[in-house]
């Protein structure tokens, strides 16, 4: 006889475990609270469509906190192995020029979550939307809003984190967690766009304007990309990328201090070089010899005193290393992502519960963090992957 398996969640974790579950020793009925699956792997549809990323698995396992977290999964599902799959599910990608991989040009995000959703009917696995799981009655038995109960031999919990609440990702079973004496940490916005307290004449004539090929710099660590300036500071790749140690400074120290290079390709002397060796006067020599934009220059005039704008050697260096206060995040419904959620010591190496035998937890619920960029879905995937070969009987433990 066949193993009863309730998934509760319909999100990317969920789905890409149901699809690799076995259905010749499964009974697969996943419960989701919405009336549909994959809300928020359609909201992040709506911008770039980033499935995965590129690099090698060696860089991609480096993205994530805490360090080696994703390791066993990623070894047992990689993002060429989700590629792979996702062509063969009908879903072909391509690799964009920053190296994130999205689905093939033309394929839109509900043709990618229909193409799995077939996938999982095509196997046998079962929905019940409008299913809010509200904990546990006693053991294997879960309870749902609608006083129904279910036992199953398996429970795979995949709630996701606590933003964009409307996707139903609410994050409300972290107090159904807590109270079941499972350890759980607050909810942290990740890849999020951050405070600074612009001056309102700069902000006044800038809101909505992107620096371009820029670079952040912080604790060592240089994200080159994107950054808009915009009422509440910063939002864009180049930031978000940066949301870990910048949350965990803002902790500590309630600020952080982070650094923009204007121009990553130059170093401060070639700039040093260029200021010094115009004919033209400084203004017009970041116009149009360095090709700073209007709002990179307003901010130098805006923060430096007028000697230190005129001295080529303060102004390179600041070309290069313009100093930026962060002082707070984004509210954390509107982060891309969370940290924090279900601690890492309330389950096993399988992601098993430790107090709850054949009950398991796995996608972004769980307190790991990554960049934007494919890393999340990616790690979703691989852990939903994973869990299923453990469950499976694939993998020896
Ligand atoms: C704007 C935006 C853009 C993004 N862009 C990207 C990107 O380009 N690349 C990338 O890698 N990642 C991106 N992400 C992140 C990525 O979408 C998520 O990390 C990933 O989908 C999380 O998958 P999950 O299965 O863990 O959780 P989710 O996909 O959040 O699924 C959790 C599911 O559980 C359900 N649920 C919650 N509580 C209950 C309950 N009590 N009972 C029943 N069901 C419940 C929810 O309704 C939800 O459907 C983006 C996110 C956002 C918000």
């Amino acid at each position: 006889m066949k193993q009863s398996i309730s998934i509760i969640g319909g999100g990317t974790a969920s789905l890409m475990l149901a699809a690799f579950l076995d259905s010749r020793i499964f009974d697969i009925t996943i419960y989701e609270q919405k009336s549909s699956l994959g809300r928020k792997f359609l909201v992040a549809g709506d911008g770039g469509f980033n499935l995965t990323h590129s690099e090698t698995i060696e860089h991609f396992k480096q993205r994530y906190y805490p360090n080696g977290v994703l390791d066993k999964a990623l070894d047992e599902f990689n993002n060429e192995d989700f590629r792979a799959w996702l062509d063969q599910v009908g879903i072909p990608t391509f690799v964009g020029s920053s190296k994130r991989v999205f689905p093939k040009r033309g394929i839109k995000p509900i043709e990618v979550l229909k193409a799995i959703e077939t996938y999982l009917v095509n196997k046998g696995v079962r929905f019940e939307f409008n299913k809010r799981f509200v904990g546990w009655k006693v053991n294997k038995t879960i309870l749902f809003d609608d006083n129904v109960e279910v036992t199953s031999d398996i429970n795979v919990f995949a709630l996701g984190g606590g933003s964009w609440k409307v996707t139903g990702s609410d994050g409300h079973w972290l107090s159904t967690f807590s109270q079941a004496g499972i350890p759980i940490s607050p909810f942290v916005a990740s890849n999020c766009a951050f405070a600074v307290d612009w001056p309102a004449d700069l902000l006044a004539n800038f809101v909505g304007t992107p620096f371009k090929n820029i670079a952040i710099c912080h604790e060592g660590s240089i994200q080159t990309g994107e950054v808009v300036m915009t009422n509440l500071g910063l939002e864009g790749n180049a930031i978000y990328a940066h949301s870990h140690s910048i949350q965990t400074q803002l902790k500590q120290k309630g600020q952080v201090l982070i650094h923009m290079d204007f121009k990553p390709m130059f170093s401060p002397s070639q700039l040093f070089d260029k200021l010094n060796k115009s004919k033209y006067n400084t203004t017009k020599t970041l116009k149009d010899i360095i090709k700073l934009s209007p709002l990179q220059i307003a901010m130098l005039r805006t923060f430096l005193t007028k000697e230190d704008y005129l001295d080529s050697e303060v102004l390179a260096s600041k070309i290069s290393r313009f100093p930026i206060t962060i002082g707070g995040s984004a509210p954390l419904d509107e982060a891309i992502s969370t940290s924090g959620g279900l601690r890492l010591d309330a389950i096993d190496n399988n992601y098993q519960l430790i107090n709850k035998a054949q009950q398991y937890c796995i996608g972004e619920m769980l307190a790991w963090d990554a960049p934007t960029g494919g890393y999340l879905i990616q790690a979703c995937a691989s852990m939903g992957v994973h869990l299923a070969r453990i469950l499976n009987g694939d993998i020896e433990l």
